[in-house]
Protein backbone atom coordinates (compact mmCIF):
# COMPACT_ATOMS: atom_id res chain seq x y z
CA UNK A 1 0.00 0.00 0.00
CA UNK A 2 1.50 3.35 -0.53
CA UNK A 3 2.01 5.28 2.33
CA UNK A 4 1.51 9.15 2.44
CA UNK A 5 2.48 12.03 4.61
CA UNK A 6 -1.13 13.40 5.80
CA UNK A 7 0.62 16.22 8.00
CA UNK A 8 2.48 17.24 4.88
CA UNK A 9 -0.37 16.96 2.34
CA UNK A 10 -2.55 18.92 4.96
CA UNK A 11 -0.42 21.59 5.59
CA UNK A 12 0.35 22.00 1.58
CA UNK A 13 -3.36 21.73 0.79
CA UNK A 14 -4.20 24.84 3.38
CA UNK A 15 -1.43 26.79 2.58
CA UNK A 16 -1.77 26.23 -1.46
CA UNK A 17 -5.65 25.50 -1.95
CA UNK A 18 -9.02 27.14 -2.19
CA UNK A 19 -11.65 24.98 -1.99
CA UNK A 20 -15.18 24.88 -3.76
CA UNK A 21 -18.30 26.36 -2.03
CA UNK A 22 -15.67 26.39 1.43
CA UNK A 23 -15.22 29.13 3.84
CA UNK A 24 -11.71 28.75 3.73
CA UNK A 25 -11.47 30.41 7.44
CA UNK A 26 -12.90 27.40 8.76
CA UNK A 27 -10.89 24.90 6.08
CA UNK A 28 -7.47 26.32 7.18
CA UNK A 29 -8.38 26.48 10.97
CA UNK A 30 -5.77 24.49 12.92
CA UNK A 31 -8.25 22.23 14.32
CA UNK A 32 -9.45 21.00 10.98
CA UNK A 33 -7.87 18.27 9.60
CA UNK A 34 -9.63 17.28 5.79
CA UNK A 35 -10.21 13.85 4.91
CA UNK A 36 -7.25 13.42 1.77
CA UNK A 37 -8.83 10.75 -0.26
CA UNK A 38 -5.89 8.72 -2.01
CA UNK A 39 -8.11 5.44 -3.23
CA UNK A 40 -11.55 3.79 -3.86
CA UNK A 41 -12.97 0.29 -4.72
CA UNK A 42 -16.48 -0.16 -5.59
CA UNK A 43 -19.00 2.08 -3.45
CA UNK A 44 -15.33 2.48 -0.85
CA UNK A 45 -13.29 5.17 -0.60
CA UNK A 46 -10.04 5.39 1.35
CA UNK A 47 -8.16 8.22 2.58
CA UNK A 48 -4.40 8.32 3.41
CA UNK A 49 -4.83 7.23 7.02
CA UNK A 50 -5.75 3.92 5.25
CA UNK A 51 -9.86 4.28 7.00
CA UNK A 52 -12.22 3.40 4.80
CA UNK A 53 -15.51 5.17 3.67
CA UNK A 54 -18.71 4.11 2.12
CA UNK A 55 -18.91 6.75 -1.06
CA UNK A 56 -22.47 8.15 0.41
CA UNK A 57 -22.83 10.88 -2.05
CA UNK A 58 -21.02 9.29 -5.15
CA UNK A 59 -18.36 11.52 -4.77
CA UNK A 60 -20.23 14.87 -5.66
CA UNK A 61 -23.02 12.96 -7.40
CA UNK A 62 -20.68 11.88 -10.23
CA UNK A 63 -19.77 7.85 -9.64
CA UNK A 64 -21.76 5.20 -11.08
CA UNK A 65 -20.36 1.49 -11.26
CA UNK A 66 -18.18 1.99 -8.20
CA UNK A 67 -14.35 3.51 -8.51
CA UNK A 68 -11.74 1.63 -10.17
CA UNK A 69 -13.82 0.04 -12.25
CA UNK A 70 -11.62 -2.29 -14.51
CA UNK A 71 -13.32 -2.67 -17.68
CA UNK A 72 -13.54 1.74 -17.10
CA UNK A 73 -9.69 2.04 -16.59
CA UNK A 74 -9.05 -0.34 -18.93
CA UNK A 75 -10.97 2.01 -21.45
CA UNK A 76 -9.26 4.87 -20.45
CA UNK A 77 -5.79 3.37 -20.54
CA UNK A 78 -6.81 2.28 -23.72
CA UNK A 79 -7.16 5.47 -25.30
CA UNK A 80 -4.56 6.85 -23.35
CA UNK A 81 -1.87 4.70 -25.39
CA UNK A 82 -3.14 6.66 -28.59
CA UNK A 83 -3.59 10.01 -28.27
CA UNK A 84 -5.17 11.97 -24.52
CA UNK A 85 -6.61 14.97 -25.79
CA UNK A 86 -6.87 16.36 -29.74
CA UNK A 87 -8.99 19.50 -30.46
CA UNK A 88 -12.58 19.20 -31.52
CA UNK A 89 -11.95 22.58 -33.78
CA UNK A 90 -11.54 22.06 -36.83
CA UNK A 91 -11.05 18.04 -36.28
CA UNK A 92 -12.41 15.23 -34.90
CA UNK A 93 -12.00 11.86 -32.99
CA UNK A 94 -13.44 8.40 -33.09
CA UNK A 95 -14.22 8.04 -29.24
CA UNK A 96 -16.26 11.06 -29.74
CA UNK A 97 -18.05 10.02 -32.63
CA UNK A 98 -19.23 6.81 -31.52
CA UNK A 99 -20.39 8.34 -28.51
CA UNK A 100 -22.49 10.83 -30.27
CA UNK A 101 -23.96 7.82 -32.01
CA UNK A 102 -24.57 5.81 -28.94
CA UNK A 103 -26.29 8.56 -26.87
CA UNK A 104 -28.54 9.35 -29.58
CA UNK A 105 -29.36 5.53 -30.38
CA UNK A 106 -30.09 5.48 -26.75
CA UNK A 107 -33.39 7.56 -27.62
CA UNK A 108 -34.57 5.29 -30.49
CA UNK A 109 -38.02 7.64 -31.29
CA UNK A 110 -35.43 9.85 -33.71
CA UNK A 111 -36.22 12.98 -32.15
CA UNK A 112 -33.21 13.33 -31.12
CA UNK A 113 -30.23 13.82 -33.60
CA UNK A 114 -27.23 16.19 -31.76
CA UNK A 115 -24.88 15.86 -29.45
CA UNK A 116 -22.79 18.80 -28.04
CA UNK A 117 -19.84 18.58 -25.81
CA UNK A 118 -18.62 20.61 -23.05
CA UNK A 119 -16.96 19.98 -19.38
CA UNK A 120 -19.08 19.82 -16.73
CA UNK A 121 -23.01 20.48 -16.02
CA UNK A 122 -22.73 24.37 -15.81
CA UNK A 123 -21.26 24.52 -19.22
CA UNK A 124 -24.09 21.80 -20.79
CA UNK A 125 -26.21 24.34 -19.46
CA UNK A 126 -24.35 27.06 -20.83
CA UNK A 127 -24.57 25.60 -23.92
CA UNK A 128 -27.95 24.62 -23.83
CA UNK A 129 -29.12 28.30 -23.00
CA UNK A 130 -27.08 29.90 -26.21
CA UNK A 131 -28.41 26.89 -28.29
CA UNK A 132 -31.34 27.98 -27.53
CA UNK A 133 -31.12 31.56 -27.63
CA UNK A 134 -29.33 31.25 -30.85
CA UNK A 135 -32.08 28.73 -32.40
CA UNK A 136 -34.57 31.33 -32.11
CA UNK A 137 -33.19 34.01 -33.06
CA UNK A 138 -31.82 31.96 -36.54
CA UNK A 139 -35.39 31.43 -36.84
CA UNK A 140 -36.37 35.38 -37.15
CA UNK A 141 -38.28 34.95 -33.45
CA UNK A 142 -37.97 37.57 -30.65
CA UNK A 143 -38.37 34.57 -27.78
CA UNK A 144 -35.53 35.32 -25.28
CA UNK A 145 -36.69 34.80 -22.07
CA UNK A 146 -36.17 31.54 -19.80
CA UNK A 147 -38.63 30.19 -16.98
CA UNK A 148 -36.40 28.61 -14.77
CA UNK A 149 -38.14 27.64 -11.28
CA UNK A 150 -37.57 28.54 -7.55
CA UNK A 151 -34.61 26.62 -5.55
CA UNK A 152 -33.27 25.37 -9.41
CA UNK A 153 -29.93 24.81 -9.71
CA UNK A 154 -28.48 24.52 -12.98
CA UNK A 155 -24.56 25.63 -12.17
CA UNK A 156 -21.86 27.95 -11.71
CA UNK A 157 -20.82 29.53 -14.87
CA UNK A 158 -22.90 32.79 -15.45
CA UNK A 159 -25.77 31.85 -17.87
CA UNK A 160 -26.41 28.67 -15.97
CA UNK A 161 -26.47 30.53 -12.95
CA UNK A 162 -28.92 32.85 -14.10
CA UNK A 163 -31.35 30.24 -13.85
CA UNK A 164 -30.23 29.33 -10.45
CA UNK A 165 -31.34 29.85 -6.70
CA UNK A 166 -29.74 33.65 -6.17
CA UNK A 167 -29.10 32.20 -2.20
CA UNK A 168 -26.82 29.49 -3.94
CA UNK A 169 -24.71 32.59 -4.98
CA UNK A 170 -24.89 35.21 -2.10
CA UNK A 171 -27.80 36.58 -3.75
CA UNK A 172 -25.30 39.72 -4.55
CA UNK A 173 -23.89 38.91 -7.92
CA UNK A 174 -25.59 40.75 -10.85
CA UNK A 175 -24.81 40.85 -14.76
CA UNK A 176 -25.68 37.34 -15.35
CA UNK A 177 -26.31 37.63 -19.24
CA UNK A 178 -30.00 35.47 -19.70
CA UNK A 179 -33.23 37.05 -19.38
CA UNK A 180 -35.08 34.72 -16.72
CA UNK A 181 -38.80 34.50 -14.97
CA UNK A 182 -38.89 32.41 -12.19
CA UNK A 183 -41.78 30.74 -11.01
CA UNK A 184 -42.62 28.22 -8.09
CA UNK A 185 -44.79 25.49 -9.65
CA UNK A 186 -45.94 24.68 -12.97
CA UNK A 187 -49.47 26.23 -12.42
CA UNK A 188 -48.41 29.24 -11.84
CA UNK A 189 -46.95 29.12 -15.74
CA UNK A 190 -50.39 28.87 -16.44
CA UNK A 191 -51.43 32.79 -14.85
CA UNK A 192 -48.47 34.33 -15.80
CA UNK A 193 -50.11 35.44 -19.37
CA UNK A 194 -48.67 35.54 -22.94
CA UNK A 195 -45.59 33.62 -23.01
CA UNK A 196 -45.04 35.02 -26.68
CA UNK A 197 -41.23 36.07 -25.10
CA UNK A 198 -40.36 32.24 -23.67
CA UNK A 199 -37.94 30.90 -25.56
CA UNK A 200 -37.60 27.56 -23.18
CA UNK A 201 -38.38 26.32 -19.81
CA UNK A 202 -36.07 24.87 -18.00
CA UNK A 203 -36.40 22.06 -14.90
CA UNK A 204 -34.45 19.38 -13.43
CA UNK A 205 -36.83 16.37 -13.93
CA UNK A 206 -38.76 14.64 -11.65
CA UNK A 207 -36.50 16.02 -8.50
CA UNK A 208 -33.93 19.36 -7.43
CA UNK A 209 -31.34 18.29 -6.28
CA UNK A 210 -29.32 21.09 -4.47
CA UNK A 211 -32.74 22.27 -3.59
CA UNK A 212 -32.39 19.96 -0.90
CA UNK A 213 -33.51 16.82 -3.09
CA UNK A 214 -37.29 18.53 -3.47
CA UNK A 215 -39.20 15.53 -5.58
CA UNK A 216 -41.93 17.52 -7.71
CA UNK A 217 -45.73 16.06 -7.72
CA UNK A 218 -46.41 13.24 -10.01
CA UNK A 219 -47.40 14.83 -13.66
CA UNK A 220 -45.39 18.20 -12.95
CA UNK A 221 -43.04 17.13 -16.31
CA UNK A 222 -46.37 16.21 -18.03
CA UNK A 223 -48.16 19.28 -17.48
CA UNK A 224 -44.91 21.25 -18.57
CA UNK A 225 -44.48 19.53 -21.75
CA UNK A 226 -48.47 20.67 -22.65
CA UNK A 227 -47.69 23.95 -21.53
CA UNK A 228 -44.19 24.13 -23.30
CA UNK A 229 -46.53 22.67 -26.83
CA UNK A 230 -49.27 24.86 -25.79
CA UNK A 231 -47.17 28.22 -25.55
CA UNK A 232 -44.87 26.84 -28.56
CA UNK A 233 -42.14 26.99 -26.60
CA UNK A 234 -38.92 24.63 -25.62
CA UNK A 235 -38.33 22.30 -22.72
CA UNK A 236 -35.06 21.84 -21.69
CA UNK A 237 -34.56 19.12 -18.98
CA UNK A 238 -31.16 19.31 -17.13
CA UNK A 239 -30.56 15.28 -16.32
CA UNK A 240 -27.07 16.68 -15.20
CA UNK A 241 -28.01 15.00 -11.55
CA UNK A 242 -30.59 12.72 -12.58
CA UNK A 243 -29.11 10.73 -15.15
CA UNK A 244 -27.65 7.29 -16.08
CA UNK A 245 -29.95 5.43 -13.03
CA UNK A 246 -29.94 7.77 -10.60
CA UNK A 247 -33.77 7.88 -10.05
CA UNK A 248 -34.29 4.05 -11.14
CA UNK A 249 -34.57 4.51 -14.85
CA UNK A 250 -31.82 5.65 -17.06
CA UNK A 251 -33.02 9.32 -17.16
CA UNK A 252 -35.34 10.35 -15.37
CA UNK A 253 -37.64 11.79 -17.93
CA UNK A 254 -38.65 8.07 -18.50
CA UNK A 255 -41.00 8.14 -15.51
CA UNK A 256 -43.09 10.75 -17.22
CA UNK A 257 -42.81 9.29 -20.40
CA UNK A 258 -42.15 12.84 -21.80
CA UNK A 259 -39.28 13.69 -23.99
CA UNK A 260 -38.03 17.07 -24.27
CA UNK A 261 -36.73 19.81 -26.93
CA UNK A 262 -32.92 19.74 -24.88
CA UNK A 263 -30.97 17.11 -22.76
CA UNK A 264 -28.42 17.81 -20.56
CA UNK A 265 -26.31 15.26 -19.00
CA UNK A 266 -22.83 15.56 -17.13
CA UNK A 267 -22.07 13.97 -13.84
CA UNK A 268 -22.65 10.53 -14.82
CA UNK A 269 -22.33 10.39 -17.98
CA UNK A 270 -18.45 9.19 -18.12
CA UNK A 271 -19.11 6.70 -15.07
CA UNK A 272 -17.56 9.63 -12.81
CA UNK A 273 -14.53 9.47 -14.15
CA UNK A 274 -13.80 11.95 -15.98
CA UNK A 275 -15.26 15.57 -16.71
CA UNK A 276 -17.39 15.71 -19.78
CA UNK A 277 -21.08 16.92 -20.65
CA UNK A 278 -23.05 17.01 -23.49
CA UNK A 279 -26.22 18.91 -24.81
CA UNK A 280 -28.37 16.72 -26.93
CA UNK A 281 -30.89 18.63 -29.13
CA UNK A 282 -33.59 17.87 -31.39
CA UNK A 283 -33.69 17.49 -35.02
CA UNK A 284 -35.90 20.57 -34.88
CA UNK A 285 -33.38 22.90 -32.86
CA UNK A 286 -30.44 21.58 -34.99
CA UNK A 287 -32.08 22.24 -38.46
CA UNK A 288 -31.34 26.47 -38.70
CA UNK A 289 -27.99 25.72 -37.36
CA UNK A 290 -27.39 23.50 -40.88
CA UNK A 291 -28.05 26.15 -43.56
CA UNK A 292 -24.17 27.49 -43.75
CA UNK A 293 -25.00 31.00 -43.58
CA UNK A 294 -22.03 32.86 -40.90
CA UNK A 295 -25.11 33.41 -37.90
CA UNK A 296 -25.87 30.03 -38.01
CA UNK A 297 -22.35 28.87 -36.68
CA UNK A 298 -22.44 28.23 -32.99
CA UNK A 299 -20.18 30.63 -31.47
CA UNK A 300 -19.73 28.45 -28.35
CA UNK A 301 -16.84 25.80 -27.06
CA UNK A 302 -13.98 25.14 -24.99
CA UNK A 303 -10.29 23.90 -25.19
CA UNK A 304 -11.07 20.17 -24.22
CA UNK A 305 -14.66 19.69 -25.77
CA UNK A 306 -15.02 15.86 -27.25
CA UNK A 307 -11.78 14.76 -24.84
CA UNK A 308 -10.88 11.91 -26.20
CA UNK A 309 -10.55 9.93 -22.90
CA UNK A 310 -14.20 11.28 -21.39
CA UNK A 311 -15.37 10.44 -24.27
CA UNK A 312 -13.93 6.91 -23.80
CA UNK A 313 -14.76 6.88 -19.74
CA UNK A 314 -18.41 7.72 -21.11
CA UNK A 315 -17.96 4.44 -23.92
CA UNK A 316 -16.94 1.93 -21.33
CA UNK A 317 -20.02 3.11 -18.84
CA UNK A 318 -22.84 2.63 -21.40
CA UNK A 319 -20.85 -0.47 -22.23
CA UNK A 320 -21.32 -1.35 -18.65
CA UNK A 321 -24.71 -0.23 -17.95
CA UNK A 322 -25.36 -2.78 -21.00
CA UNK A 323 -23.34 -5.64 -20.00
CA UNK A 324 -24.20 -5.81 -16.11
CA UNK A 325 -28.34 -4.41 -16.50
CA UNK A 326 -27.08 -2.12 -13.86
CA UNK A 327 -30.91 -0.82 -14.19
CA UNK A 328 -32.66 -3.86 -13.62
CA UNK A 329 -30.48 -4.77 -10.64
CA UNK A 330 -31.73 -1.47 -8.78
CA UNK A 331 -35.09 -1.96 -7.41
CA UNK A 332 -33.62 -4.50 -4.46
CA UNK A 333 -31.21 -1.88 -3.94
CA UNK A 334 -34.26 1.03 -4.09
CA UNK A 335 -36.23 -0.38 -1.40
CA UNK A 336 -33.34 -0.98 0.44
CA UNK A 337 -32.75 2.73 0.87
CA UNK A 338 -36.72 3.08 1.28
CA UNK A 339 -36.61 0.94 4.83
CA UNK A 340 -33.47 3.01 6.00
CA UNK A 341 -34.72 5.71 5.88
CA UNK A 342 -38.21 4.97 6.72
CA UNK A 343 -36.59 3.41 10.21
CA UNK A 344 -34.57 7.21 10.44
CA UNK A 345 -38.14 8.98 9.87
CA UNK A 346 -38.96 7.95 13.33
CA UNK A 347 -35.97 9.28 15.30
CA UNK A 348 -36.31 12.62 17.12
CA UNK A 349 -34.84 16.05 15.15
CA UNK A 350 -36.15 14.19 12.09
CA UNK A 351 -38.40 16.33 10.22
CA UNK A 352 -38.96 14.60 6.51
CA UNK A 353 -37.06 11.78 4.45
CA UNK A 354 -37.33 11.29 1.11
CA UNK A 355 -36.64 8.84 -1.45
CA UNK A 356 -36.33 9.17 -5.32
CA UNK A 357 -34.99 6.00 -6.90
CA UNK A 358 -31.59 5.76 -5.66
CA UNK A 359 -31.30 9.28 -4.47
CA UNK A 360 -32.10 9.64 -0.34
CA UNK A 361 -32.66 12.76 1.92
CA UNK A 362 -33.10 13.47 5.37
CA UNK A 363 -34.24 16.37 6.73
CA UNK A 364 -33.77 17.79 10.19
CA UNK A 365 -35.28 20.16 12.05
CA UNK A 366 -34.38 23.48 12.03
CA UNK A 367 -31.15 24.73 10.63
CA UNK A 368 -28.00 23.36 8.98
CA UNK A 369 -25.71 23.15 11.74
CA UNK A 370 -27.62 19.54 13.48
CA UNK A 371 -27.49 18.39 9.26
CA UNK A 372 -23.67 19.48 9.52
CA UNK A 373 -22.49 17.91 12.96
CA UNK A 374 -24.74 14.34 11.48
CA UNK A 375 -22.54 14.46 8.35
CA UNK A 376 -19.19 14.68 10.71
CA UNK A 377 -20.29 11.91 13.26
CA UNK A 378 -21.47 9.86 10.11
CA UNK A 379 -17.81 10.61 8.84
CA UNK A 380 -16.16 9.01 11.98
CA UNK A 381 -17.91 6.12 11.18
CA UNK A 382 -17.21 5.29 8.07
CA UNK A 383 -19.80 7.34 5.73
CA UNK A 384 -18.76 9.69 3.68
CA UNK A 385 -21.74 12.09 2.74
CA UNK A 386 -23.06 16.48 2.65
CA UNK A 387 -25.65 18.33 3.82
CA UNK A 388 -27.42 20.64 1.91
CA UNK A 389 -28.89 22.98 4.72
CA UNK A 390 -30.38 20.94 6.74
CA UNK A 391 -31.23 18.29 4.44
CA UNK A 392 -28.56 15.25 4.63
CA UNK A 393 -28.57 13.30 1.47
CA UNK A 394 -27.57 9.38 0.81
CA UNK A 395 -26.71 8.88 -2.91
CA UNK A 396 -24.00 5.63 -3.00
CA UNK A 397 -23.19 4.34 -6.50
CA UNK A 398 -25.12 2.20 -8.03
CA UNK A 399 -22.47 -0.51 -7.73
CA UNK A 400 -23.44 -0.36 -3.66
CA UNK A 401 -24.41 -3.34 -1.92
CA UNK A 402 -27.58 -3.91 -0.25
CA UNK A 403 -25.03 -4.62 2.83
CA UNK A 404 -23.24 -1.27 2.25
CA UNK A 405 -27.05 0.44 1.98
CA UNK A 406 -28.21 -0.97 4.99
CA UNK A 407 -24.66 -0.55 6.60
CA UNK A 408 -24.67 3.24 5.75
CA UNK A 409 -28.10 3.95 6.62
CA UNK A 410 -27.26 2.48 10.01
CA UNK A 411 -24.60 4.77 10.91
CA UNK A 412 -26.74 7.44 9.74
CA UNK A 413 -29.52 6.73 12.12
CA UNK A 414 -26.95 5.89 14.96
CA UNK A 415 -25.17 9.39 14.18
CA UNK A 416 -28.58 11.43 13.94
CA UNK A 417 -29.29 9.60 17.87
CA UNK A 418 -25.94 10.72 19.06
CA UNK A 419 -26.04 14.47 17.57
CA UNK A 420 -29.85 14.81 18.85
CA UNK A 421 -28.86 13.18 22.37
CA UNK A 422 -25.80 15.47 22.70
CA UNK A 423 -27.61 18.64 21.38
CA UNK A 424 -30.40 18.01 24.00
CA UNK A 425 -27.97 18.07 26.89
CA UNK A 426 -25.90 21.08 25.40
CA UNK A 427 -23.05 19.28 25.00
CA UNK A 428 -20.16 19.52 22.53
CA UNK A 429 -20.99 16.02 20.31
CA UNK A 430 -17.44 13.92 19.88
CA UNK A 431 -16.72 13.18 16.49
CA UNK A 432 -15.15 9.32 16.60
CA UNK A 433 -11.74 9.28 14.63
N1 LIG B 1 -27.28 20.89 -12.90
C1 LIG B 1 -27.61 20.15 -11.84
C2 LIG B 1 -28.99 19.60 -11.71
C3 LIG B 1 -26.66 19.90 -10.85
O1 LIG B 1 -27.00 19.18 -9.77
C4 LIG B 1 -25.36 20.42 -11.02
C5 LIG B 1 -24.34 20.18 -9.99
O2 LIG B 1 -24.58 19.73 -8.91
C6 LIG B 1 -25.07 21.17 -12.16
C7 LIG B 1 -26.05 21.38 -13.09
C8 LIG B 1 -23.69 21.74 -12.36
O3 LIG B 1 -22.81 20.71 -12.66
P1 LIG B 1 -21.22 20.91 -12.50
O4 LIG B 1 -20.96 21.00 -11.05
O5 LIG B 1 -20.67 19.65 -13.11
O6 LIG B 1 -20.86 22.12 -13.26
Amino acid sequence: MDSWDTGQLVADDKRYLWHPFTSMGEWCAPGHEPIVLVGGEGAVVRDSRGREYIDGNSSIWTNVHGHNHPRINAAIRAQLERVAHTSFLGTTNPPAIQLAREIVELFPGGKFGRVFYSDDGSTGMEAALRIVSQYWKLKGSSRRTFISFRDAYHGDTAGAASLGAAAMFGGEIDGFRFPVRCVARVEDLFEAGDPQDIAAVVIEPIIQGAAGMKIWPTGTLQKLREWCDDAGTLLIVDEVMTGFGRTGRMFACEHEGVEPDSYVFAKGLTGGYLPLALTLVSNEVFAPFLDGKPESTLFYGHSYTGNALGCAAALASLAVFRSDKTIDQLPPKIEAIRTGLAKISQLRGVKEVRACGMIGAIEMDGAGAVAADVCQVARGLGVLTRHIRSVITFMPPLVVSIEQIDSALGVLNESIQMVITYKAHDTAVPVPT
